[in-house]
């Protein structure tokens, strides 16, 4: 077998890696913050009914401007937003890649601060744009005095910014990302994945829209929406920019599958949702409890929580794997990640946390 090096691959792309978040079969997975919850029986019904219906028409492509998806998830959004303000793509990932296309590119930058979403790095890097970074502030704090002294040091293309963050968890308060906006002549991209996870009626970015035409707000369907496995992720912009992505988009890219999967799911949006309140009180738990077996836990307002004061992160990654618990190595010195899963889970993976005493002894207690 050939490898990378016996091929004529771009040469920005030579060492870099792939990402890489371990696919494995274990008992309790809280390792990419899906949601632990199955969809309701009576919901996947009527989703497969409505998959039955389209399998009916697989002979024709499918709605290249995803209409009704567009429809459904503005009334979900709410705000005033209308269908011509809505983008959709497979997973937000793909949303983020078509962003890039449009708005990134050879010669331009991003400008971004670590740790955050390990793709964003690497999209970027993938569609040739520049990565810059800065540094956040002490806790992994972000406030608009450092966003905007690291935009007119950069003056870069795009601004991306992840609220909240992964993988710390951290909030961005909206005054951060008014200050973004004005410090920036570029995009300024807002990842709200986790945005469902946020204390119930915090106003998110979606709210900074009107007449902010450089402003972009992703969402996915993957994490409080429990549908990570049918790839939807999709953004709130101007229409103008709508515009810009459907230069980019490869034709009929949001199968009349996932389209219908996601129009029905998004019929049953509460029933879906259902468990989010439980996610949040299982956060609140992990963010409780760690602290007590001698761990930091950083305050979190997503469905994961970043704690560090660990000894040996790789030690109790394997330790906890041998006892059928996957969580995150993110990388982070002394750090680990883990998703705050069902009761049961967030149980074990306690318990199995307590029983391996992994907290660094140094700090024990500071
Ligand atoms: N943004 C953030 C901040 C994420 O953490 C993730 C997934 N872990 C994504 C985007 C991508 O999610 P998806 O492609 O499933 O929508």
């Amino acid at each position: 077998m050939a490898s990378l090096d016996d091929l004529p691959l771009r040469a920005d792309l030579r060492g870099q890696s792939p990402y890489g978040a371990p696919q494995k079969h274990v008992r309790v997975q809280l390792n990419v913050n899906e949601n632990s919850h199955p969809i309701p029986e009576a919901v996947a019904r009527d989703i497969v009914e409505s998959l039955a219906g389209a399998v009916l028409t697989l002979n024709r492509y499918p709605d290249r401007e995803f209409t009704a998806l567009r429809e459904s998830l503005a009334a979900y959004l709410g705000q005033g937003l209308g269908s011509e303000q809505i983008w959709a793509a497979n997973g937000s990932n793909e949303i983020i890649q078509q962003l890039l296309q449009a708005f990134g590119g050879p010669g331009r930058s991003v400008l971004a601060f670590p740790p955050t979403y390990s793709m964003h790095g690497i999209i970027t890097r993938g569609t040739g744009t520049t990565w810059l970074t800065a540094e956040r502030d002490a806790d992994y704090a972000l406030s608009a005095d450092t966003v905007v002294a690291a935009i007119e040091q950069h003056r870069p293309d795009l601004v991306f910014l992840c609220a909240p963050n992964n993988p710390t968890g951290t909030p961005v308060a909206l005054d951060v990302i008014e200050a973004a906006y004005e410090a920036s002549t570029g995009m300024v991209f807002v990842d709200e994945a986790y945005a469902e996870f946020m204390p119930s009626g915090t106003p998110t970015a979606v709210s900074l829209l009107p007449d902010r035409h450089r402003l972009v707000v992703s969402r996915t369907m993957s994490k409080a929406f429990a549908f990570a496995g049918a790839r939807v992720g999709y953004l709130a912009a101007d229409p103008a920019v709508i515009d810009a992505l459907r230069l980019v988009r490869l034709p009929y890219h949001l199968s009349a599958l996932t389209q219908a999967a996601a129009v029905a799911a998004l019929r049953h949006a509460p029933e879906m949702l259902a468990m989010v309140d439980d996610i949040r009180g299982q956060r609140d738990r992990l963010l409780a409890e760690l602290p007590v077996l001698g761990f930091r836990a950083y305050d979190s307002w997503a469905n994961f929580v970043l704690f560090d004061r660990v000894a040996d992160p790789h030690a109790t990654f394997e330790a906890l794997l041998e006892r059928d618990i996957i969580i995150r190595d993110v990388g982070l010195p002394n750090s680990l990640r883990v998703t705050a899963g069902t009761e049961q889970e967030t149980t074990l993976f306690l318990d199995a946390l307590a029983e391996l005493g992994a907290a660094s002894p140094t700090t024990l207690g500071s």
